[in-house]
């Protein structure tokens, strides 16, 4: 046999080549170019040699696979603009050619007249599950870490190398349609289960089990190839199918709104592949697929929750030359709401934390929080019960500051006051490691002002976390004027280790997220002043692709904390600053009406006990009077919501606030779920062309308000014909530097 880069293959004496997926320079397997050519080589190679009877292919990593690998998915999109630039229609062929190069592999790997089992030991996503699925038989092992899912929905493409009809031909069309169009993770036995996996076993047994089904002789041929196939349910023809079919796409758009084209190109390829052979169902899934990779919403999203995402986790905003920091230990002080989550997500890193407060019962208050959602996991069975007391084992409760004496990095989460936050600073520093580092979670205070009172401000940096802190995936790391590299180095080193992903923002009111969801809400506020219906505007926004409406997200937040930092702003930077109606609305809802949100049962929406919903205040309707819905443009109401967030996301980038266009967009998605689909904030203006956005922009200016007005960068780049990402190239910037 011949050796491989990427592969190892290995035939016993029973005559099954054991291929084993092992990338020598990455840490998990991905499908590279590379990998499909020594794939197709290794399956010619056992085809042609008589001696092997069967193959069963595995990872030699702790996971199976990933499935794509980020640098081939962004070369498909730059040889994609570039064949464009010459002649569109052969560049939709060549995308058809290059799209269905996995799935053609695949089906020739089912087809080979030898049986192939895959052996799955760990993670096993999109394309290695697609793999996997061509293959004759599939052993999962019985283990945790072991999740299957076709998760390519999630970044607006759908699986497209034969996953649609090869799911939707082994597990009933319900359940099919579910796990594609949400992306979910199945477990090893979930997947059996649906039957799209044969065999769970013991990871030690993996390897023989899957030699053994090749040994009791599994055919090498798939079901849908063999004479007589039946699709589990009976197809398309079917009553109930009748009922799943026209109900599906109805559901598709409660969830979605018809934003998502991937996700309805899932429910086209299945209904439409059911009910043709296979091999023109592949060619059906491969145009739609190619169809589907030129929309803008499969670019935006693929660029911002794939390619960004990962580029930003994995630090591509740390300074170079820094030496990477080994956290030993971390120090919270404040174990309010805040500080004890912080404090939790830190040792479920596996870094050992200390928690103060002010005395030992306010610090242990805040370490029951983590007894409280270490309880939940052992519940759920996410953690065994020794990994929960290990987690807690690293949670030091105490009011003793000299604890803080070894620690690599300190995060203060006291109360939002800079009398309060000023005494803390001095008290850490007067006892920390002249090489620790101090960091602020403040929400709203700015980082150089917080840094005038520490002896240190280039070891000082504002690390922003989102509540509640142990689902948030975003971090907003905040540098101060003096911050310096070191610093700025050990906060993406730490955020990275509590496996979140960090965006750097230079320091401002409000920093990057505050600043675009209070346009959100102040949008609201606009609205329901000018009588918009109120179901109207939570659901307009919702059919743009927010996940929250504005006025339940301020309900969250508390419509008191929005008084408070209205009444600051106008204390800091004047009345200006602050529309009186504004204030006016929200000094009612407090002040006369005492409806804070959530927290007290009342807001913008009544929250009656549990079991009943919460509801829109009827009240509400009364603040103003209310234009009738029929005279609204929904379409409106949707684009003011996104144009005036974008539109604030482009002023952070003129100030210099936000350097990187990555950051604004992969921000504005985890930090509050800008609709995910435009691939965040300036990829919804890039997408639709900075000239269009500012016409739109001049438009709603002339009716709803100068905040719509196009600032001068965009005026500047509409003339050029810029877009964020040539003129904030976050590449050039690497190649720069390098
Ligand atoms: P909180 O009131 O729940 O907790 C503050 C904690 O700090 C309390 O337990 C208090 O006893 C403790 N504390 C006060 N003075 C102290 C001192 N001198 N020494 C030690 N402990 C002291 O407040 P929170 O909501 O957790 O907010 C904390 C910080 O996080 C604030 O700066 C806030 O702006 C910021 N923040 C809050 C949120 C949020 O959603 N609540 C989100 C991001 C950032």
């Amino acid at each position: 046999m011949s050796t491989y880069k990427n592969f190892t293959v290995e035939t016993d004496a029973d005559g099954i080549a054991l291929v084993t997926w092992d990338m020598p320079d990455k840490s998990m397997n991905v499908f590279t170019v590379d990998v499909m050519d020594e794939l197709e080589a290794i399956l010619s190679q056992t085809v042609a040699d008589a001696a092997v009877k069967g193959v069963v292919f595995t990872s030699g990593k702790s996971s199976f696979s990933g499935g794509a690998d980020l640098t081939m998915i962004r070369g498909m999109f730059t040889m994609l603009a570039d064949e464009r630039a010459k002649d569109p229609a052969a560049a939709a062929q060549k995308l058809f050619d290059v799209a269905g190069r996995m799935t053609w592999l695949f089906r020739k790997i089912e087809t080979n007249g030898k049986p192939w089992v895959s052996a799955i030991n760990g993670t096993c996503m999109g394309g290695a599950f697609e793999l996997s699925l061509a293959c004759h038989g599939r052993v999962a092992a019985n283990s945790k870490s072991v999740k299957l899912a076709l998760p390519e929905v999630k970044v607006g493409i759908f699986p497209g190398a034969g996953g649609t009809q090869r799911v939707s031909r082994l597990a009933n069309a319900q359940d099919a349609l579910q796990m594609m169009t949400t992306g979910q993770n199945l477990t090893a036995q979930r997947a059996k289960a649906m039957g799209l996996v044969h065999q769970v076993v013991e990871p030690g047994e993996l390897v023989n089990a899957a030699k053994q089904m090749i040994k009791d002789g599994l055919k090498p041929v798939a079901p849908w190839d063999e004479k007589g196939f039946k699709v589990p349910g009976g197809g398309v023809w079917t009553p109930a199918a009748a009922q799943l079919f026209p109900a599906a796409p109805a559901i598709l758009r409660r969830e979605t709104a018809g934003n998502y084209p991937g996700a309805l190109a899932i429910l086209k390829c299945v209904y439409e592949g059911l009910q043709l052979p296979f091999d023109t169902a592949l060619k059906v899934e491969q145009r739609y697929f190619t169809q589907v990779l030129q929309t803008t919403e499969a670019f935006s999203m693929i660029r911002s929750l794939f390619i960004s995402m990962q580029e930003l986790g994995k630090g591509a905003r740390r300074p170079a030359g820094v030496e990477k920091t080994q956290i030993k230990k971390v120090g919270v002080v404040g174990a309010g709401f805040m500080g004890a989550s912080i404090a939790y997500v830190t040792a479920a890193a596996g870094i050992p934390v200390v928690l103060i407060d002010r005395d030992q019962d306010a610090a242990d208050k805040g370490k029951a929080v983590s007894e409280k959602l270490v309880g939940e996991s052992v519940a759920k069975g996410r953690l065994t019960k020794e990994e929960g007391e290990t987690l807690l084992s690293l949670v030091t409760a105490t009011p003793d500051y000299s604890t803080l004496s070894d620690a690599d990095l300190v995060i203060e989460a006291v109360f939002e006051d800079r009398a309060v936050k000023k005494a803390v600073i001095e008290q850490v520093e007067a006892v920390i490691s002249p090489t620790a580092i101090f960091a602020s979670n403040t929400s709203t205070l700015p980082i150089s002002g917080l840094a005038e009172n520490s002896k240190r401000p280039e070891q000082f940096i504002g690390v922003h976390f989102f509540s509640p802190v142990e689902k948030m995936m975003l971090t907003e790391v905040i540098m101060g004027e003096q911050t310096g590299d070191r610093a700025l180095a050990m906060a993406l080193d730490f955020v990275g280790k509590i496996k979140k992903t960090p965006i750097v923002v230079n320091d401002t009111r409000g920093f990057f997220v505050n600043r675009c969801v209070f346009r959100y809400i102040n949008e609201a506020y606009d609205m329901l002043i000018e009588g918009v219906p109120p179901a109207m505007i939570e659901n307009a926004a919702k059919m743009a692709g927010m996940p929250v409406g504005p006025l339940s997200l301020n309900d969250e937040v508390a419509v008191d904390l929005s008084q408070k930092i209205m009444k600051a702003s106008i204390a800091d930077l004047g009345e200006a600053s602050v529309k009186p109606e504004h204030m006016k609305l929200i000094d009612k809802l407090v002040n006369e009406l005492d409806r804070r949100g959530r927290k007290n049962g009342k807001g913008f929406y009544d929250y009656p006990a549990k079991p009943a919903k919460k509801s829109l205040w009827p009240g509400l309707k009364e603040l103003y009077p209310q234009r009738p819905a029929s005279e609204i443009d929904v379409a409106v109401v949707k684009q003011r919501f996104l144009v005036t967030i974008a539109l604030e996301a482009a002023r952070t980038v003129e100030e210099g606030i936000v350097t990187d266009p990555r950051e604004a967009d992969v921000g504005s998605i985890l930090g509050f779920g800008f609709a995910p689909y435009t691939g965040g904030t300036l990829s919804y203006i890039d997408g639709m062309g900075v000239k269009t956005f500012v016409a739109l922009c001049e438009t709603l200016a002339a009716t709803y308000g100068e905040h719509f007005k196009p600032t001068p960068l965009l005026i500047d780049m509409a003339a050029k014909g810029d877009t964020f990402y040539e003129r904030f190239d976050p590449y050039g910037k690497v190649l720069e530097a390098a």
